[in-house]
């Protein structure tokens, strides 16, 4: 377990953090892809992103800070700040996001609070191209979008937001107020990509050809997010499933080439990497979701069906039965007794922009512990 720095590939080794250094006959990178802030990474603090567990913990930290610290206000004070939740990016992780935030504040947490009504709270997308799931068909998008009021949350397209500050963000000219901002509005690869020396796209992937290579390295392997492929035309997307099939397809063609280098006949040796796109799905909140299947069979759904296929493929996916079990059964839990658990606030009671919030005032939050 270590951090991978650098890597020379003359003498085939990848160098590490702590010092250490291996050689590989063959070598596989797929370090995966991080937020992009457009140039502007002082907007990180202010709006973070959901890439890891620790971004996750920061995220539900902010959010349910966000309301006992409304609760606080209301019950010194008699009024709050509005609670408008502003998500800045309409793919499949805002879209998500949003519908997290909607469900926590209107559906899980309604009894959790004496003076403040968890239900007032407002969720923005701000989406800087027409659509919110650009990447999905005409009608799934008309649909996300149907569903997605429909859940109160507000939606904003063709919104391109040109500043992000403590407490608000600007359209433009415009100020839109918000007491957390989340940033789901762009990717981009993993820095690592770069440090191989290779051909990079804009977001710095690296291009590869149809077996996975980098141009002359054909003992080098890079996949998932981090490997720009071209298939018909057009770039295979960096979701879950090309990846998982690049990995599989790199596996088995480094043991073909070994096999070969000890004379096996080497068929297939040269069968090129193919996408198998299964579908896409995007969940939207409770019973809320769009899918568009194209394998086992062919279909495009919405609301709940699309929902509980999202769930059944999820839980199905999950690695190991233990954890299957664990997550279907809270899942369940949670559907049925619309009690979603574990709601801990961790680490700083600092909410950054709160006091930056109309009608707000810096409260004396006490110890850590409080
Ligand atoms: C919030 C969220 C929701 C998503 N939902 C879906 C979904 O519903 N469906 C879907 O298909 N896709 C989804 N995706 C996308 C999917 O997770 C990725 O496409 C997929 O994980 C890419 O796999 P990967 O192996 O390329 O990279 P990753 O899964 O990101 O793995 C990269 C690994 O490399 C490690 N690493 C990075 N740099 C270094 C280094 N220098 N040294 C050593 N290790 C390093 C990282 O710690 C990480 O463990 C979602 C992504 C996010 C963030």
């Amino acid at each position: 377990m270590d951090e991978a720095i650098g890597f020379d590939l003359t003498e085939q080794r990848v160098k590490f953090k702590t010092g250490a250094e291996l050689e590989y006959d063959y070598l596989i990178v797929a370090t995966g892809s991080t937020h992009s802030y457009f140039g502007r990474d002082d907007w990180a603090k202010l709006a973070p992103g959901l890439k890891t567990v620790e971004d996750a913990t920061e995220i539900r930290r902010r959010v349910l800070l966000a309301f006992e610290l409304a609760e606080r206000q209301m019950q010194e004070l008699g009024s709050h700040p509005p609670l408008n939740f502003v998500i800045i990016g309409g793919g499949p992780t805002g879209v998500e996001l949003a519908g997290a935030i909607s469900d926590i504040a209107k559906l899980y947490m309604t009894k959790d609070f004496r003076h403040i009504d968890p239900k007032m709270a407002q969720v923005l997308i701000l989406e800087g191209s027409p659509h919110v799931l650009a990447a999905y068909p005409e009608d799934l998008q008309a649909s996300a979008l149907e569903q997605l009021t429909k859940l109160g949350i507000k939606v904003r397209t063709n919104a391109h937001v040109s500043d992000v500050q403590p407490g608000y963000v600007m359209v433009g000219d415009e100020r839109i107020d918000a007491v957390v901002t989340l940033w789901a509005a762009g990717v981009q690869a993993s820095p690592l990509g770069k440090l191989l020396g290779f051909p990079t796209d804009r977001r710095g992937c690296v291009l590869v050809d149809q077996h996975l290579n980098p141009p002359g390295h054909p003992e080098i392997f890079i996949c998932g997010d981090l490997a720009h492929v071209e298939q018909d035309g057009k770039q295979v997307p960096g979701v879950a499933q090309p990846a998982m099939q690049m990995g599989a397809y790199a596996a088995k063609r480094i043991a073909r080439l070994v096999a070969a280098d000890f004379g096996s006949d080497g068929s297939g040796i040269n069968a090129p990497f193919r996408y198998f796109d299964k579908g896409d799905m995007a969940t939207i909140g409770r019973k809320a979701a769009v899918a568009n299947i194209k394998w086992p069979f062919k279909g495009r759904w919405s609301g709940f069906p699309a929902w509980f296929v999202w769930l059944v493929v999820h839980v199905f996916f999950l690695i190991g039965f233990r954890n299957r079990l664990a997550v279907f059964s809270q899942w369940a839990w949670t559907y049925v007794t619309f009690n979603d658990g574990v709601r801990l606030i961790t680490g700083s009671q600092d909410l950054p922009g709160w006091s930056d919030q109309p009608g707000a005032k810096p409260l004396d939050l006490g110890s850590p512990n409080a």
